[in-house]
């Protein structure tokens, strides 16, 4: 890139006007003084493989990327990374000085580093973790616990064989339990994390038994809207440590800002007050 150019990036999706990620890169760019922009890009399937062929000549080092285009842009990247390829599915492009279009996935690294920073005394290895959910975000997830050295994964998803597909490409660390069977595994965990929609402002409402709960297991929640969900209320009653899901959406934009812009932000409270507006 010259010197000339301001350089730009966006998220890309469809639709795209609730994204909260301009707000977060806006507010890294400003606190750091970089002269650069994030916009919200709404892009269709149809325009996809156009739109990604023309951002890097308009002055764009990268974008995010967002439902329903994260498993499409493997097919128009040169390079795609360990972590994208294991999950299938790439939240992030690196537009590269030589032309190539680099593929990434951040959202296990995000959930991971939202974790750290939220409950510092959590030891993956204390006992199973317990993941509710086979979507797309659980695959991140999954690969995520098992990189922390999590050695045991409780899995269970209101349509099993997605459940099952999972284990078959995770492996024998692990096992799918049925739906209704739900509150069981949150009893015999250390970890317990909510990926699916349960709970979202719009979607269905989480009725898993949160009986089991209790003191010093760690809870997180992927819905972040509301902030404090109602598995999450529920484990703060309980006693558990609980994490909620913003820290994830602002930790993952993290690799994507450094790359793009030089710089590696920080995620504090000022970051989520300014996604928070
Ligand atoms: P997805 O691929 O559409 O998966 C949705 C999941 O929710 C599936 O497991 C689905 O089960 C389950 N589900 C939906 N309605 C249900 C119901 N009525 N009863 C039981 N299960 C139900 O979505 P995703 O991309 O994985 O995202 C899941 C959630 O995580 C969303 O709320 C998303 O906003 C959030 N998320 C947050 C972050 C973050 O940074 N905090 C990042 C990624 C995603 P079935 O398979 O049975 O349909």
């Amino acid at each position: 890139m010259t010197q000339h150019r301001i350089p730009l990036a966006g998220v890309i999706g469809n639709p795209i006007a609730h994204s909260r990620s301009p707000r977060l890169h806006k507010h890294w760019l400003k606190t750091y003084g970089i002269l650069g922009d994030y916009v919200p890009l709404h892009v269709t399937d149809e325009d996809l493989p156009q739109v990604i062929a023309t951002l890097p000549k308009m002055g764009f080092v990268g974008v995010n990327v967002t439902i329903p285009h994260k498993v499409a842009v493997l097919q128009y990247a040169d390079q795609i990374s360990d972590r994208a390829t294991l999950i299938g599915a790439a939240n992030t492009l690196i537009f590269r000085a030589d032309g190539k279009v680099h593929a990434d996935n951040t959202d296990g690294y995000g959930f991971l580093a939202n974790l750290r920073q939220g409950a510092p005394d959590w030891d993956p290895s204390a006992g199973p973790a317990a993941v509710l959910g086979a979507g797309g975000a659980a695959r991140a997830i999954i690969a995520a616990l098992i990189e922390a050295g999590t050695k045991e994964i409780l899995l269970s998803n209101r349509t099993r064989p997605k459940a099952e597909t999972l284990k078959a490409d995770f492996g024998s660390r692990v096992t799918v339990v049925d739906w209704v069977q739900a509150g069981n595994m949150i009893e015999a965990s250390a970890t317990v994390v909510n990926t699916t929609s349960l709970g979202m402002v719009g979607a269905a409402e989480f009725r898993v038994p949160l009986d089991g709960l209790r003191r010093g297991m760690v809870v997180t929640d992927l819905v972040y809207t509301p902030l404090r969900t109602r598995l999450l209320q529920a484990a703060e009653e309980a006693g558990c440590t609980t994490v909620d899901g913003l820290g994830m959406l602002l930790h993952q934009g993290v690799p994507g800002f450094e790359r793009w812009f030089g710089q590696r932000p920080e995620v504090d409270e000022a970051t989520r007050a300014a996604v928070l507006g």
